[in-house]
């Protein structure tokens, strides 16, 4: 990857590139952009494109409604012709910071507060978190008018391979052009539910895992409406059936060395693993509305579909919130199996951060793992091995982000208070709301 101006100047000069998008992601984890022709190219690569961040949701401070957008060249890519008919003229993008006018950074910038969570970490001698991010989205068929429904054409299940559909075709599709843009895909496959489908893509760093998950879902919903399809990163689009996670695969490193392995230790893992898994487990509660921040994704986790309804570890079993896959040595790793893809991948790492040193710093130790499946076990049983069960709703999960002063600092409090302020306009609107349910339910009986 091109690391200078000169460079970026002369392949977006040698590719015929005639525009440029600066993305970045509001406080919700939506793509945002404003795209330059080719005049503009020196001003925004020196970090002079201005917007108006009083539009941007958790951007909203009216007396500081002027930002910057300072590109990290490290993020240059050149869209395949695939994504961008190059009729128009090519399409290059890189990924901003933001920062307020005088040329600090702006606190409120999801990709700013994960920046400052990773040096944390640096602080304590740590190389970087690496992530390896497993999401996974359903392909539904669209109206004549493009307008998305819940229906799929497949009828695979997990791993499938015949008969092959537009879903699958689709899927190939956005593996070619992820990789054209320099992703290392490890896997792509059918996923349990019909019409859901999953690409893992490899590991990296903190920073870059979120910038790739970021393009990923722009690329896999470009792709999709080229075949005339829709996808959503919803957590649970269509009750009784396996909602989408976007599981986590978390290991920290020091001198270049896996810090989670110790062949000595329990399990073969490191204190800092444990110490670290012991903080992911303590803030569970206040993390979930970051990790999950949707009415929705509460639907999702529930008992039956794979997904954690409670807050435990495992070696093993997928009823846990923490699964140690068996693999050690270099990729010793905790993969968190609760957060789904409609999460602000910015923001979610940092939470994730913010819990795990907490967890080093005060030498958690995490309750013993345990080994059952957790969705058969009883609730005197659970009681009696420390499991407790994450909140059940968006409003539940607010509550225990309001009370959980590390995951609130490792937001910042321009962020936390943002955040808080946009989901509670959410959940209450959800909840003013009759649903289809309690007409069902009620409208003939009562
Ligand atoms: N779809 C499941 C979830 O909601 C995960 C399935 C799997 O283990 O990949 O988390
Ligand atoms: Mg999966
Ligand atoms: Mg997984």
């Amino acid at each position: 990857m091109p690391q200078t101006k000169p460079d970026i100047l002369s392949i977006l000069r040698g590719e015929h590139v005639r525009f440029l998008r600066l993305q970045f992601t509001d406080i919700l984890g939506l793509n945002k952009n404003v795209e330059v022709p080719a005049s503009q190219f020196e001003k925004a690569l020196d970090g002079e494109i201005m917007f108006d961040g009083s539009s941007i949701e958790g951007f909203t401070r009216i007396e500081e409604s002027d930002m910057l957008l300072k590109p990290d060249y490290d993020t240059f890519v050149v869209f395949p012709d695939e994504l961008e008919d190059p009729r128009r003229g090519r399409v290059a993008r890189l990924i901003c910071d933001v920062a307020k006018p005088d040329g600090t950074p702006f606190e409120g910038d999801p990709r700013g507060i994960l920046k400052r969570q990773i040096e944390r970490l640096q602080k304590l001698g740590f190389d970087n978190l690496y992530a390896g991010p497993e999401p996974e989205f359903f392909l539904f068929t669209r109206t004549p008018e493009g307008l998305p429904t819940t229906e799929t054409h497949d009828a695979a299940g997990y791993f499938d391979l015949a008969p092959i559909d537009k879903g699958e075709e689709a899927r190939r599709d956005m593996v070619n052009v992820l990789v054209a843009m320099g992703f290392e895909i490890e896997a792509s496959h059918h996923e349990v539910a019909p019409g859901q489908h999953e690409i893992d893509f490899k590991y990296t760093d903190a920073l870059k895992a979120a910038d790739n998950i970021t393009t990923f879902k722009f690329v896999v919903k470009r792709v999709a409406l080229t075949h005339g399809l829709h996808a959503t990163f919803m957590p649970k689009p269509i009750a009784g059936i396996s909602g989408s996670g976007m599981h986590m695969h978390l290991s920290l490193f020091k001198k270049g060395e896996n810090a989670f392995f110790d062949p000595k230790g329990q399990h073969q893992l490191s204190k800092t693993a444990l110490h670290f898994i012991g903080g992911l487990l303590e803030h569970a509660d206040g993390m979930v509305a970051i990790t999950n921040p949707l009415v929705n994704s509460y639907k999702r986790l529930t008992p039956g579909y794979e997904a954690p309804t409670n807050i435990a570890w495992s070696a093993s079993n997928r009823s846990a919130m923490i699964r140690v896959p068996a693999r050690r040595g270099v990729g010793t790793r905790a993969e968190l199996r609760m957060p789904d893809p409609s999460c602000n991948p910015y923001l979610a790492l940092a939470v994730m951060i913010g819990a795990g040193l907490d967890g080093i710093e005060g030498r958690i130790e995490p309750p013993p793992p345990i080994q059952r499946n957790i969705y058969q076990m009883s609730v005197r049983d659970r009681r009696k091995h420390r499991v407790r069960e994450l909140p059940g709703t968006l409003r539940e999960a607010l509550e225990a982000l309001q009370k959980d002063r590390v995951v609130r600092n490792a937001l910042g409090e321009h962020a936390y208070e943002h955040f808080l302020r946009a989901k509670r306009i959410e959940w209450d609107s959800y909840r003013i709301a009759v649903h289809q349910w309690e007409l069902d339910q009620y409208l003939a009986e009562y």
